[in-house]
């Protein structure tokens, strides 16, 4: 079961807002169980947490605004995007830095 813990998103590193979940714990769906994907908001909440936006002035820890400065549901997808790059690199280098570990 470790390899599926260390696949797990980061989103889940916070609570979601949607289904609850607990910090560390996956998004549930009320009938079929975990889910293999954070839900939406939590990822959202995840890249809000960690990433700075290119679009609009918000910083990492601030939610995106519109234009009019007004925040935003959801985060702008270059946000997101920089976000899932980031954690894509954080991961290549994590696992190529593991020594001895089988792949
Ligand atoms: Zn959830
Ligand atoms: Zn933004």
């Amino acid at each position: 079961m470790t390899s599926r813990a260390e696949r797990r998103h980061p989103a889940v590193e916070q609570r979601c807002g949607w289904c609850h979940a607990a910090p560390g714990e996956p998004c549930t769906n009320r009938r079929n169980g975990p889910r293999r994907e954070p839900h939406p908001s939590r990822r959202d909440a995840w890249v809000v947490a960690h990433t700075d936006c290119t679009t609009c002035p918000a910083q990492a820890g601030i939610p995106c605004t519109t234009e009019g400065g007004t925040p935003m549901t959801g985060v702008h997808p270059e946000r997101a995007q920089a976000a899932d790059d980031t954690y894509a690199t954080a991961l290549e280098n994590a696992s190529r830095n593991v020594k001895g570990r089988p792949r």
